[in-house]
């Protein structure tokens, strides 16, 4: 039995087998051929190569059908790739040369033009060593007969383990079969972690090369609070963690009583209480959860799912089934923010050298605006049918926000004319998460409906800590007083404003924190569906001014550590005041 120690990203437990996911690069083996063999080999190449074109082809034909033709080109640029002689006939005089297969010999061609690319030190070149990837992979796929590299998910329960696991792999994966997740990559805020915490299932990640040497069907226990993984557990944690699984439905049973009851301090102060989903499929949950409105649609995953770019009336379709099922709640439904840790080459996104400063959220948006059409006019025409709003992701200045309320305006005047029901009272607001967003919150405030607070990007980039980063996830510090006097100051501007203030990252699902959030001014917290009863029941206890003065004690600390220590000894107090009342 081992203990392993990664980071807590989603609470609970769970004991099951393991099902390992492998995204593996194909890795050819030589194989000598004979001489009599040279023109089949290179004839097999050729052929291989011919294919490859053709799936760039295509993918390029249906991005120009749904991005345009600048972001086809991007795509197509790997055909040159597939033409180039240091690569192609570099290849085929290989075979002739070297007597050896094909698979192997491209994948040498490929890798001296990689390190040509490495030593000429300049970031364009670098960008192209990942096309070079992308197509060597795309060939050798064809050349060793290996389907495409998606993902699957377990077909009896068990708990999913990966290096990494993009967006789109855990939308591939799905909910069924899983108890839990464990990467050896991610933080708390990575989308993996989101996910599993919406699903309501345990997550460590961060595990590192520890989960290297585990295998398919490994027996192995998970605690989600503390970031443990145990493997090969005996007997008696087996039967340990089944009882802390029960507990925990226990607590989330007794919580259930809160459902139909407001969130409100003794001293009459309401909040309203969200949550944030990322498929139709959670809504359920929600409303199980006594969700008074859907603070946070991330409306990627829908597209993840989709496996391609789904037309306006797909869209519509699904936003409509939301707005529905929440029968008179509101819904924010944020536009897509790929780009990022969430990157799609259908979409045109690409992996880049610094993805969270790079072509993400809104700045991706607004380069495709077809897409972005699409999308608003779905999002126009779903809020006919009850109450909805709209958010834009990474706003860093006004001139964003005017172009994405521009676009907004052009929608809603081309449905008039082409007399299709839809809301164009819809309320426009902005994800606050980036530093620039804050220090200018009064001017955006001037112009937009309604704030959300994205803490898991807002901390990430005020305290410039890469949220996927495990070596830098110690600096996610939500007390930091940087971060604190931000969310104030965004607080501050928008009530000054006159407009309401919500919080939407990952923060706002952590018990630990709800009395500072009310202190903070909060008007609606938006947490995971599991999370948001044991948020209420701390708002029901907790008055106005207690949750003011712990949040004023809490800024005039200097360091996140020393906010965090009185931060336990307040909560730890106020649990054995309340335990003797
Ligand atoms: C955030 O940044 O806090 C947020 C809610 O958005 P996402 O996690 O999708 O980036
Ligand atoms: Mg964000």
């Amino acid at each position: 039995m081992a203990v392993i120690k990664g980071i807590a990203a989603s609470p609970g437990y769970a004991v099951g087998k393991l099902f390992c996911i492998e995204k593996k690069r194909p890795e050819p083996v030589a194989n000598p051929i004979l001489k009599k063999n040279i023109e089949p080999e290179q004839k097999r190449f050729k052929d291989a190569v011919a294919v490859a074109a053709q799936q760039i082809r295509d993918l390029a034909a249906k991005l120009k059908a749904e991005l345009g033709k600048d972001e086809a080109a991007i795509i197509e640029s790997q055909l040159l790739i597939l033409e180039d002689e240091l690569i192609l006939d570099s290849t085929l005089c290989r075979i002739k040369e070297e007597l050896q297969n094909a698979e192997y010999l491209f994948t040498k061609s490929i890798a001296e033009v990689v390190s040509r690319f490495h030593d000429l030190q300049d970031s364009y070149y670098k960008e192209r060593i990942l096309d070079l990837r992308d197509v060597e992979e795309r060939v050798l796929r064809i050349l060793m007969g290996l389907d495409h590299n998606e993902v699957v998910g377990p077909s009896e329960d068990c708990i999913v383990c990966a290096n990494e696991l993009t967006p789109s792999d855990t939308a591939a994966i799905g909910t069924t079969n899983v108890l839990g997740f464990l990467l050896e990559e991610g933080s708390r805020t990575s989308h993996v972690a989101i996910l599993s915490r919406s699903m309501g299932v345990p997550a460590v990640v961060g595990l590192g090369e520890a989960l290297t040497g585990l295998s398919d069907g490994d027996s192995v226990a998970i605690d989600g609070h503390l970031g443990e993984l145990i493997v090969t557990p005996d007997k008696e944690i087996i039967r340990k963690f089944k009882l802390l699984y029960h507990k925990e439905s226990a607590l989330n049973e007794k919580l259930a009583h809160l459902k139909d009851v407001p969130a409100e301090t003794p001293d009459g102060h309401r909040i309203k209480m969200f949550n944030n989903i990322e498929l139709p499929i959670e809504v359920d949950k929600a409303l199980l959860c006594g969700s008074e409105g859907i603070g946070l649609l991330r409306t990627e995953y829908i597209y993840f799912q989709h496996g391609s770019i789904p037309s306006e009336d797909e869209q519509m379709e699904v936003y409509s089934e939301i707005v529905k099922k929440m029968d008179g709640r509101p819904v924010v439904f944020r536009t897509l923010d790929v780009g990022g840790d969430k990157v799609q080459r259908y979409l045109g996104a690409r992996k880049e050298f610094n993805p969270f400063l790079g072509w993400r959220g809104i700045r991706f948006l607004l380069a495709n605006p077809a897409l972005l059409k699409s999308q608003l006019r779905a999002m126009f025409r779903a809020a006919a049918g009850g109450p909805s709003k709209i958010m834009f992701p990474m706003i860093t200045g006004v001139d964003e926000l005017r172009k994405a309320r521009q676009i907004c305006r052009e929608c809603c005047n081309e449905l008039a004319a082409e007399s299709i029901e839809h809301d164009p009272d819809v309320e426009i607001g902005i994800m606050v998460e980036t530093p620039s967003a804050v220090a200018i919150a009064d001017l955006l405030a001037a112009e937009c409906d309604f704030f959300s607070i994205g803490t898991n990007d807002l901390i990430q980039y005020s305290l410039s800590m890469d949220r996927l980063n495990r070596r830098v996830s110690y600096l996610y510090q939500p007390l930091h007083p940087a971060v604190l006097r931000f969310m104030k100051s965004a607080i501050d501007a928008a009530h000054n404003a006159g407009i309401k203030v919500s919080i939407c990252g990952e923060m706002a699902s952590e018990t630990r924190f709800a009395e500072v959030l009310l202190g903070l001014g909060f008007d609606e917290i938006s947490t995971h569906a599991v999370q948001l009863p044991k948020v209420k029941q701390v708002i029901r206890w907790t008055t106005m001014s207690e949750a003011k003065q712990l949040l004023s004690d809490l800024m005039s600390f200097s360091t996140a550590a020393e906010a965090e220590a009185h931060l336990d000894e307040y909560l730890i107090a106020k649990k054995s005041v309340r335990k003797n009342n």
